[in-house]
């Protein structure tokens, strides 16, 4: 295992994430599996936790308590944990909060604390419950180790919180994979924690799991040719790709079962990747973007639609739900979809829309194949 030095602390480049804990027939979190899967973390170097309020409907930190603090020694690993910011509507609430989550983990302290998911539309109210200020004071008191953040926001948002609270947020927490660099704000992301000098823990590397089986064979001939010597795993790319970025401190991984661990820690136990294996990266990257997602602009040259088809949006919230993997722990995307009124079923194929697209888009095709997607999305409840 590699280690990152983090103030007097030794951190595991690979950090255990318990979003997506194993499941059993019932639905519900395998302790026996999760035992097992805490038990070797440890045993082969993993040091770091990661878990959220949210995790699991709330699960998540009562799993880290009876499989990891109850049969650990608490020094023999650091746990991180997230305020959840939308459920705190006043001051009472984030020190309540905080104190709930201290007991649903059945720890005095927390090595790490998060604002969870710092966005445009939860900035405003981590200001004005003042949760900076009041974490801080928990910071003083010894129940936060380090300070941090997690963003699922624009770029100039983190700009603002940064320049306001650089001096008391000490990490950022990122989506950055091989796919998003490119495709949504995770480059610039990236950029402005550098600038700030921040250490960067990775979230998503593998994209929900969507790089460890990538959706087109062209990208997974391309990563095969390059790691065949190696045998290096599509999932050992995403892993791979990350942790060879300059300030990155450590990854998440969200592992889901035993065998999965297995495969992660050997790849950090490894050497990495290599020039040639990074190409065959930006090149799989390259296909999966134009084989995987809609191209369209959102310049609504479509509108005239008579089934009154939101088509952009559709497209729009298609690349998003493909950007995750097909999978969002903050709702359901089938509901999302639905939610946007008629669709390929309500489609008369009048060719108005393609006439008109200058990307040149079969629409009509392409809503059906949406259309296919989500009802496959509903299936399975996402
Ligand atoms: S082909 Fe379908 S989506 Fe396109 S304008 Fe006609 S009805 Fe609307
Ligand atoms: S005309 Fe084409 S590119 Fe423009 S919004 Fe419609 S589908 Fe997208």
């Amino acid at each position: 295992m590699k280690y990152t030095d983090f103030s007097d602390k030794k951190i595991s480049r690979l950090g255990f994430g318990t979003m997506r804990l194993p499941m059993d027939a019932q639905g519900e979190i395998d302790y026996e599996e999760g035992k097992k899967m805490v038990d070797y973390a440890l045993e082969h170097g993993i040091t770091y936790f990661d878990t959220a309020y949210k995790y699991h409907a709330g699960e998540a930190e009562y799993f880290c308590r009876e499989v990891l603090v109850k049969r650990h020694p608490r020094e023999s690993f650091f746990l991180a944990d997230k305020l959840p910011t939308w459920l705190c509507k006043t001051p009472e609430a984030v020190a309540e909060k905080f104190q709930e989550q201290l007991d649903k983990c059945g720890v005095e302290y927390f090595d790490f604390y998060l604002l969870h998911n710092v966005a445009e539309g939860s900035w405003q109210n981590i200001l004005d419950q003042q949760m900076i200020e009041y974490l801080l004071t928990e910071k003083e008191a010894g129940r936060i180790g380090h300070l941090g953040l997690s963003v699922h926001c624009e770029p100039p948002l983190l700009r603002e919180v940064l320049e306001k609270y650089g001096h008391a947020l000490e990490f950022v927490q990122i989506q950055l994979n091989y796919m998003d660099w490119d495709y949504i704000d995770a480059k610039e992301l990236y950029y402005i924690c550098r600038e700030f000098n921040k250490p960067i823990i990775i979230m998503e590397p593998v994209r929900g799991g969507m790089l460890a089986n990538p959706m087109s064979e062209k990208a997974r001939s391309i990563l095969d040719e390059a790691g065949k010597e190696e045998g290096f795993s599509y999932a050992d790319y995403a892993l791979g790709y990350v942790d060879q970025l300059e300030g990155i401190a450590w990854t998440l991984s969200g592992m889901s079962n035993l065998e999965q661990m297995k495969q992660n820690i050997a790849f950090f136990d490894g050497e990495g990747l290599k020039e040639k294996h990074l190409e065959a990266v930006a090149e799989a990257a390259k296909v999966l973007q134009s084989d995987i997602l809609v191209p369209c602009t959102s310049c609504n040259y479509c509108f005239e639609c008579p089934s009154e088809i939101k088509i952009s949006k559709i497209f729009t919230g298609y690349n998003e739900a493909a950007a995750k993997g097909f999978h969002w722990i903050w709702g359901s995307l089938s509901k999302t979809y639905q939610k946007l009124g008629p669709n390929a079923n309500d489609c008369i194929e009048c060719g108005n829309c393609e006439s008109h697209c200058p990307q040149n888009i079969r629409i009509i095709d392409m809503l059906k194949k949406i259309d296919l997607k989500y009802k496959e999305l509903e299936e399975k409840g996402e």
